[in-house]
C-alpha cells in the first residue's frame, strides 16, 4: 500500500480486524520509510469477468459453460471430469491472477484448446469444429494438417 505521506510502498501491517460480517479486512500499518501509520479497508470481492462474443454481445464468464463445452468434445474419450474441470479452473484462475475482468470467447476457445491438444488430439479437433464453426471436411484436413505441424514445431523446440 503506498504511503499517504512519503509514498513509499513499504510498510509493515501493525493490526487486522474483520468486521463482523467478514466482508471488511481493516488493517492498521506503518510505513517503514517515515514511520507514518494508516488504515486500509479491504472488501471482499466477487470477480466479475465479462465475456465478449463473436456478435459483440457480452455476458457473465461462466466456468460450467467452458466445462460442458469440453466435456461434449471428449464424450467417450479417455478425459476425466477432474481433467474437465481442472482446465476450467486453470482459465478461470488465469484470468483472475491476470486482472483480466474483460476477455472475448474466441480467447477463451484458444485457452481451451491449447490445453486440450496436449491432453487428447480427438478431443480437440472435436472441440475446434465446434468453437469454429467447421462447415465440411476440409475444415477438419486443415485444423490436423495445422496440428501435425504444431506438434512438429513443438518437438523441434525441444530439441
Ligand atoms: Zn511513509
Amino acid at each position: 500500500m503506498r504511503c499517504p505521506k512519503c509514498g513509499s510502498l513499504e510498510d509493515k501491517v501493525i493490526d487486522s480486524r474483520q468486521s463482523k460480517e467478514g466482508r471488511v479486512i481493516k488493517r492498521r500499518r506503518e510505513c517503514l520509510k517515515c514511520g507514518y501509520r494508516f488504515t486500509t479497508y479491504e472488501r471482499i470481492e466477487e470477480e466479475v469477468i465479462t465475456v465478449v462474443k463473436k456478435n459483440n454481445t457480452t455476458q457473465p464468464f461462466d466456468k460450467e459453460k467452458i466445462i460442458r463445452g469440453i466435456r461434449l468434445a471428449s464424450t467417450g474419450r479417455p478425459i476425466s471430469e477432474q481433467q474437465i474441470r481442472q482446465i476450467a479452473d486453470d482459465i478461470e484462475r488465469y484470468l483472475i491472477d491476470e486482472g483480466k475482468l474483460t476477455v472475448s470467447s474466441a480467447e477463451i476457445g484458444d485457452m481451451v484448446k491449447s490445453k486440450l491438444k496436449n491432453l487428447d488430439p480427438i478431443s480437440f479437433i472435436r472441440f475446434v469444429s465446434v468453437c469454429d464453426n467447421f462447415q465440411d471436411i476440409k475444415d477438419f484436413e486443415s485444423a490436423i494438417k495445422q496440428m501435425e505441424k504444431d506438434k512438429k514445431n513443438d518437438q523441434g523446440e525441444k530439441d
